[in-house]
């Protein structure tokens, strides 16, 4: 019980901090005005049918159409084992009940599933099923079936659907399990309702927001507790708790200090740290993270000059310490996708191992489905991390206007010989008096000195006279040449 849960309410967005032993490992973040619409279930029409592609576009009621993918399609009468083409699942205008299982990200629009589940605490309930699955987490066989065993004592007759026990349910008793079978099944009744009723596209049911997602999937039996930094909201969760979770409504702690909650743990230099291309580490080796569209590299380096005696253990140190500092980075970046890591190269395969073995440790904090693989050919780690919400910095930042994400922009100079070749080619093709350069002011400087000759052989050579304007606006890169 030694672990916090920090939760940080504007009007204008939700800030979660997990902290394990008083370290931060996991933020999350959501912008009333971004929220994301993961787990939403929408009565959606079927706008377009692919057949090239296996999938079609539902509108959903958004600016973009949904995507949905044959292999997220539930069959509802299946032939056989073989999977149906879609143009037989589907048609045009058709309405049909959709969840969304991943947000639009960058130019994708959301992906759908016609699988339904509604997450509880303890259970997910799957209502187009009817198995009993469990978390994989739950390794222990005989714990396994009795869990199952419990939990099919208390099913009531009148309900179909399957269901996952989820970790959180290896502590709980039958009564949590009722309340939280109630609660599930309340919801499903509420939403075919609705769908029954109101014609699409329609929202049917909308995720639980940060705040109460905190409560139903982020609380485990190392909470020791929740602190909420606003009265008003909570109040709103110890409501939430009481109806649904009374085992944790006393954990739930309103915070009054006059200090910050995320200045007081530190948190907000954590979300610095968090967005910066490198990372440091103890042992003097430092991380250099790179986040591209299709996947992330980590990249270990050793800092500066090792010794050739203690070389191998130098970097076998290094390299153990990353493994642990990339598991928590991958948690507090929400990475996801491909990543690949760069470990400094080791000969031995004992090191090489234990690396692998710390590293898996360190990834089994993880909440999110992670597949590692081992070191390949090249020496490099590949693993896979499963991507739901965005990323950290794609929630905090956006691409750098000045050099479009590339991390560099063209030096003032080069800038020059731009517009002096510009100059050249519009004096050839257009009759003009004279002609004005609009540049930023370090571009416009090196006209002004270094530059100045250059400059002055252009106009005689052109026999135009040539004015210089200094453009505040204008970032490093970007020029005017004006006809006068
Ligand atoms: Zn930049």
């Amino acid at each position: 019980m030694s672990n916090e849960i920090l939760v940080n309410i504007t009007p204008q967005e939700t800030r979660v901090a997990i902290l394990e032993q008083g370290v931060t490992q996991e933020l999350h973040i959501e912008r009333t005005s971004g929220r994301g619409i993961v787990g939403n279930i929408y009565n959606g029409r079927v706008s377009r049918v692919l057949p090239g592609m296996q999938s079609a576009f539902v509108d959903i009621g958004l600016d973009r159409a949904a995507f949905l993918h044959v292999a997220d399609i539930r069959d509802p009468k299946p032939e056989g084992d073989a999977m149906k083409p879609i143009e037989k699942l589907l048609y045009e205008g058709n309405s049909i009940v959709v969840q969304v299982i991943k947000d639009a990200i960058s130019t994708k629009g959301a992906r759908l599933s016609t699988q339904i589940s509604l997450a509880g605490r303890l259970l997910v309930y799957l209502p187009q099923e009817s198995h009993i699955g469990i978390s994989q987490r739950i390794e222990d066989d005989s714990e396994r079936e009795l869990l199952r065993e419990k939990l099919r004592q208390i099913l009531p007759e009148d309900e179909e659907g399957g269901y996952i026990i989820r970790t959180m349910a290896e502590t709980a008793d039958e009564n949590d399990l009722r309340a939280d079978l109630a609660y599930l099944h309340r919801l499903w009744r509420d939403i075919q309702q609705k769908s029954a009723t109101i014609s699409a596209p329609v929202l049917l049911y909308q995720d639980l927001d940060l705040s109460h997602r905190v409560l139903r999937d982020f609380i485990d039996e190392d909470t020791a507790r929740i602190l909420v930094d606003s009265r008003e909201n909570y109040q709103k969760l110890v409501k939430f708790s009481q109806s649904y979770m009374t085992c944790i409504a006393e954990r739930i702690t309103l915070y009054t200090g006059d200090r910050p909650l995320f200045d007081l743990y530190a948190v907000e230099e954590e979300i610095e740290r968090s967005l910066a291309k490198r990372v440091n580490l103890k042992s003097g080796g430092y991380l250099i993270i790179d986040q591209t569209e299709a996947l992330t590299t980590m990249d270990v380096n050793t800092g500066g000059f090792i010794g050739v005696r203690n070389f191998d253990d130098t970097v076998f140190k290094t390299n153990l310490e990353a493994a642990q500092v990339i598991a928590r980075q991958l948690r507090m970046r929400n990475l996801g996708g491909i990543i690949i890591i760069d470990f400094i190269d080791m000969e031995s395969e004992d090191h090489k191992n234990a690396v692998l073995a710390e590293f898996n440790k360190a990834l089994s904090k993880d909440r999110t489905r992670i597949t590692v693989n081992g070191f390949s050919t090249l020496g490099l780690v590949e693993m896979t991390r499963k991507r739901t919400r965005e990323s950290l910095a794609h929630v905090l930042c956006e691409i750098c206007p000045t050099c479009q994400g590339r991390g560099e922009v063209r030096t003032a100079q080069t800038i020059c010989y731009e517009i002096l070749r510009e100059l050249l080619r519009e004096s050839r093709q257009f009759d003009a008096n004279e002609f004005r350069i609009l540049a930023s002011q370090q571009v416009i400087d090196l006209f002004l000195d270094e530059e100045s000759q250059s400059l002055a052989q252009l106009g005689d050579f052109i026999a135009k006279p040539i004015s210089l304007q200094i453009e505040e606006s204008y970032s490093q890169e970007q020029y005017d040449v004006i006809l006068m």
